[in-house]
């Protein structure tokens, strides 16, 4: 499958020119103890500064 992740967070280590991101892998989490109703819930657990 091809994926093509965008991303604005340019200080994660797998961030790249274009606003790509190249990690294998993103995980995507809940940021509230409750569901998430909209994007400010979630979060990319797979960032990692740079
Ligand atoms: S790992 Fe997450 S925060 Fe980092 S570039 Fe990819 S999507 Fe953005």
């Amino acid at each position: 499958m091809v994926q093509r992740i965008l991303c604005e967070v340019d200080n994660c280590k797998y961030w790249a020119n274009g606003n790509r991101c190249n990690a294998d892998v993103i995980y995507v989490t809940n940021q509230t103890a409750e569901e998430a109703v909209d994007t400010d819930d979630t979060g990319c657990k797979t960032f990692n500064p740079e």
